[in-house]
């Protein structure tokens, strides 16, 4: 993060009349920028969010929603609602390999532990398959619920300038001829995705693999497909011919929605010719009545912003990295971007966090999306290097060896790209500047498996208490020290350490054995986004030092 002035709080810039002033500016109305501001809307932290279109999701992005993402659905009181909305109950997260769907099947990988309600092991949400289609009005709907919140569609953002102690956007007002409009922010956060005019005018760039494919994706409407072959309902369908996987079919709500993924220059080239029906006969086997709703391109980058911002501007969500959705991780990092900020620009204007919680942001949050891009492209490039044989689809004792042999290679390398569930809830902040380290090593921190731990800066895991809630409900406002077992010392000092500085704390004692089992320690402090700040089996020997550092004022 590039130099920052006057720590993003109070405002005494002189502006003109007609400005409109806010504590926070949102731009853009995608996912992110809807979470960020759902989250201040909860914390009482009023704030403006402009968007340049008129908030319609008529094509459908991201549909996989990790558990971490629904965690967070959890704390803003939503994730019924996305569950409701996502694929129904018992509709299998399947992934299905296959020369087409009434040809042969070649691999499939089960994902049980996706979809459907109950806690899991490791968290009381399990990953959903909700569309943006439907995600982003059930965000929409949440941000403006809260009072404070001020949405407006139709407002383009055209210039940003940092100005003494606050932010002044330009705004264009397309719903009134393009009139122009005025704001003033303390912070503002750019959530206006991968095309983002702001993170270009602050010049920074972005490193990685650069157009790593040209895609289209066909939106379409084919009812009761899996009555047209035998292989039963899936979530991800791939089609391998002789040349590899070549397109997918990805359902979207679990009815008769699908997104027909194709890549190649041609298609990009030309929407408009490609023949739909070919394509989905070939990948059907049989040919099936289908309605394409609509047709866009888009191009796949897996890259990170070299910097998250500068002085009171911070960049989060697409703006801030892309990834191809391969592995299904660009939105839920971008979540994760949100859920990071909303309790620091909370903690900055409420007085209590200083700057330097600003500062964490890009220190936590950079490094989590580098982990995830880097996989997106791993992932995209096996896909890609993925050897297929001439004979795969024939019926004939070498076709047979050929998809026994593609088998193994999907077993091997496609399993690490459905099933996250590591990078979902084990992504740390180690080496944040506000978090205690307790100088053990970090522990070991696999893609496809979650380990718990309440190593510093990791999220502190879950846990089903005795009334049926988890341990991650315990977290939100605040943060909160638990006590486990009931010899656990009294933190006196470090209560007294949080009133001195006015920082917000609560303290639960937790007997369970198993719960105190898994916290590995007697005291865990735990911050406001479930993250683990400062652990130890006594209390710190300097309990303000502790509070300074979490509340960035080391
Ligand atoms: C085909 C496809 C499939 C995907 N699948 C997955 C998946 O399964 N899982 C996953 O995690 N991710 C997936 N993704 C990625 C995911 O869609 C994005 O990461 C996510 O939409 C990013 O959200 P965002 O809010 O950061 O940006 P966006 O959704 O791009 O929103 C940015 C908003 O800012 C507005 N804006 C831009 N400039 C301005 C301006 N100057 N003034 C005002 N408003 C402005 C735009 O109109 C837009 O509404 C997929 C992407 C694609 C293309």
């Amino acid at each position: 993060m590039r130099a920052r002035r006057n720590g993003g709080r109070g405002m005494r810039t002189q502006t003109t009349p007609g400005t409109i002033e806010t504590p926070v500016l949102i731009v853009g109305a995608g996912p992110v920028g809807l979470a960020l501001a759902a989250d201040l809307g909860a914390r009482g932290v009023p704030c403006v969010v402009v968007e340049q279109g008129d908030g319609a999701t008529d094509h459908p992005r991201a549909s996989a929603l990790n558990s971490r993402s629904m965690e967070f659905m959890r704390r803003w009181g939503v994730a019924a609602l996305v569950r409701d909305a996502a694929a129904p109950e018992g509709f299998p997260h399947t992934a299905l390999y296959c020369t087409s769907l009434a040809g042969y099947e070649i691999a499939r990988i089960e994902r049980p532990h996706h979809g459907g309600k109950g806690a899991t092991a490791t968290s009381p949400e399990r990953p959903q398959r909700c569309n943006q289609l439907w995600l982003d009005p059930i965000l929409r709907d949440l941000a403006s619920s809260h009072g404070d919140t001020r949405i407006h569609y139709g407002w383009r953002l055209d210039r940003l300038d940092q100005r003494g102690d606050c932010v002044l956007a330009d705004v264009s007002d397309l719903n009134r001829g393009g009139e122009r409009r005025q704001i003033a922010a303390q912070i503002a956060i750019d959530c206006s995705g991968g095309h983002s005019v702001i993170r270009d005018s602050l010049r920074i760039g972005m490193a990685g693999s650069d157009h790593v494919g040209q895609h289209v994706s066909v939106f379409v409407r084919i009812s009761e497909l899996w009555r047209h072959h035998d292989k039963g309902a899936a979530a991800l369908i791939s089609f391998v011919d002789a040349t590899g996987i070549w397109r997918n079919l990805v359902m979207l709500d679990g009815r008769e929605l699908y997104r027909l993924g194709l890549r190649g220059k041609d298609y990009w080239d030309a929407p408009e010719a490609i023949d739909t029906t070919r394509m989905l006969t070939e990948a059907i086997g049989v040919p099936v009545k289908h309605e394409v709703i609509s047709v866009k391109r888009w191009t796949a980058r897996n890259v990170v912003a070299d910097c998250y911002g500068e002085g009171r501007i911070m960049l989060a969500g697409d703006a801030a990295h892309l990834a191809h959705p391969a592995a299904g991780l660009g939105l839920n990092t971008g979540l994760g971007d949100a859920f990071d900020l909303g309790w620091k620009i909370e903690a900055v204007l409420a007085g209590w966090g200083t700057s330097g919680l600003l500062d964490s942001y890009e220190r936590e949050r950079r490094p989590v999306a580098q982990r995830n891009v880097a996989h997106s492209d791993a992932s995209h490039g096996r896909d890609r290097k993925l050897k297929s044989h001439p004979e795969i689809a024939l019926d004939t004792p070498a076709g047979a060896r050929a998809r026994e042999e593609m088998s193994e290679v999907i077993a091997g390398s496609q399993r690490q790209k459905v099933v996250t569930d590591g990078i979902a809830l084990g992504y740390r902040y180690g080496g944040s500047p506000i978090t205690v380290a307790d100088g053990t090593p970090e522990p070991p921190n696999p893609v496809s498996e979650y380990l718990p731990t309440t190593w510093p800066g990791a999220r502190s895991p879950h846990a089903a208490m005795p009334n049926g809630s988890s341990t991650i409900d315990l977290y939100g406002r605040g943060f909160m020290l638990l006590r486990l077992g009931s010899r656990a010392p009294e933190p006196s000092g470090l209560e007294r350490a949080f009133g001195h500085r006015g920082v917000p704390l609560g303290c639960r004692t937790i007997d369970d054995p198993a719960i105190v089992a898994l916290h590995e320690r007697r005291l865990v402090l735990v911050r406001p986004d479930g993250h683990v700040a400062w652990r130890g089996d006594e209390p710190p020997l300097d309990p303000l030092a502790v509070v300074d550092r979490v509340r960035g004022a080391a």
